[in-house]
């Protein structure tokens, strides 16, 4: 991408709305505008990153074996009436009426379209174990929305369900997107740490959020600091491997890690005191098992091995999509601006020519740019005419992991100056040994 065709319209100055870093960044990097409280227009940056987060989030479900599928946002209220949700959800949901006055809703979650598909399609067990998930907006009516995509309105978000003859089956669901959801989070470059949460209007008993530790985070938590040496790494999974996914499941739940719900200041007190932490974290995802909560109550019922009919075993599982990018924001940055993770850049490399209209110059800014996207790499070439503090300054926000500065002084002795966002760190070379570095 060039610039000087791109749609980036940075801020200058700091928005007065922005409370927190992230909400800030994002609206000075033109990555988002909002249209009205809590509900967001994504522009071109912010689009893109959104997207990257996207793949990560579907490449991950796919390799644990679930079923991507999309369903509609508006529904209607019916289904919510059989499993009693219409009632009890309260305000955060967005009640709309049709032409014919029916009662219709923006989905807030979608419990009760999927398990009405699930019961008019699947009988038996021999069809199970199921697991579908889309990636789909929502809509919660947020007393209090703030903090930009933190706490949207509309919001985007990965919610997966499953269906199980067994509890244990199902609980092996349970652990296995736990293990695919520490992946996740991982090649975002973010620690998210389970922790033992509480069910809220879902429902159910086994339930665990994942929590990016945070002062702008809205929980209150308390853990054992052991649980941030654990990280997930480059480990082999077989996903249909009950015992793998249940040791991977005790190895990072074990030790205390809880949300100010389920805390409980005796257990915790048996933590060594040096270890123990209390401090605030961003919720980012949330894992349920809840049983037979929906299936007995809109009759999802299935043929067991025996020929009776059962009700199935249930659990729901949801990833902040648009959340997580004000959480690696609020994990990643510094005075200047983002420093994105390699794994969800919108870019992998800035190209600043020190001096538009160089024919020397100009010509190495090309050839770097063709070398760049060749090894199948996006680099963002800032080929405007404008001082060289304009252009470090908007690279510096926009947090691209690696920066490629090229001017006519270094190019008469063969070389570019190649700089980490991270460690600020510049070094010259020649620009073949640049590319080399990118990738
Ligand atoms: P919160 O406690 O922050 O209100 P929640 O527990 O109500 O979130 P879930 O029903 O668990 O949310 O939804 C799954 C995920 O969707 C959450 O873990 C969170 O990352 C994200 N999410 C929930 N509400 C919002 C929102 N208003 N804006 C952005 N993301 C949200
Ligand atoms: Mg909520
Ligand atoms: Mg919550
Ligand atoms: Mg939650």
């Amino acid at each position: 991408m060039r610039m000087s065709r791109y749609f980036l319209p940075v801020l200058k100055e700091d928005p007065a709305e922005a409370a927190i870093v992230s909400h800030r960044l994002m609206l000075r990097a033109g990555m988002i505008k909002q249209s009205s409280a809590g509900i967001y227009s994504w522009l071109p940056m912010g689009f893109k990153v959104l997207r990257k987060i996207e793949d990560i989030v579907h490449e991950e479900q796919q390799k644990a074996g679930h079923m991507p599928m999309l369903m509609p946002t508006i529904q209607s209220a019916d289904l919510w009436r059989e499993s009693g949700r219409y009632d009890d959800y309260g305000e955060e949901m967005l009640r709309i009426k049709d032409r014919h006055d029916r009662d219709m809703l923006f989905t807030p979650t979608a419990e009760e379209l999927i398990t009405d598909i699930f019961r008019s399609h699947v009988s038996s067990y021999k069809d199970l174990p199921l697991t579908l998930y889309q990636i789909q907006w929502k809509f919660r009516d947020e007393r209090r929305p703030r903090f930009g995509v933190m706490r949207g309105r509309e919001f985007y978000m990965k919610d997966g369900y499953n269906f199980d003859l067994t509890k244990e089956d199902a609980l092996h669901a349970y652990n296995r997107h736990l293990v695919s959801y520490l992946r996740t989070y991982e090649r975002m470059g973010l620690q998210a740490i389970p922790m033992r949460a509480d069910s809220g209007p879902i429902g159910g008993d086994d339930t665990h959020e994942f929590l990016v530790l945070a002062d702008t985070g809205e929980s209150e938590v308390f853990y054992d600091s052991a649980v941030t040496d654990l990280t997930f790494g480059d480990r082999e999974i077989d996903f249909d491997d009950k015992a793998q996914c249940q040791s991977i499941m005790e190895e990072f739940t074990t030790k205390y890690a809880r949300t100010d719900e389920t805390h409980d200041e005796a257990v915790f007190n048996e933590v060594p005191e040096e270890r123990r932490r209390t401090a605030r974290g961003i919720e980012v995802g949330q894992i349920f098992y809840f049983g037979t909560k929906y299936s007995d109550a809109m009759n999802a019922k299935v043929q067991g091995p025996d020929g009776k009919p059962v009700a199935v075993h249930m659990g729901s599982h949801g990833i902040g999509v648009s959340r997580l990018l004000g959480a690696i924001i609020e994990a990643s940055h510094d005075d200047k601006g983002i420093i994105w993770p390699e794994g969800v850049t919108p870019y992998h490399a800035g190209i600043v020519n020190l001096k538009q209209g160089d024919e020397e110059a100009d010509a190495a800014c090309e050839q770097l740019y063709k070398e760049l996207t060749a090894a199948g790499l996006e680099p963002l070439y800032d080929d405007r005419k404008e001082r060289a503090g304009g252009k470090f300054a908007t690279m510096d926000l926009i947090g691209l992991p690696w920066r490629i500065t090229v001017g006519p002084r270094g190019l008469k002795n063969g070389v570019v100056e190649l700089t980490s966002r991270k460690t600020g760190e510049s070094t010259e070379m020649t620009p073949a040994e640049a590319v080399a570095r990118v990738k």
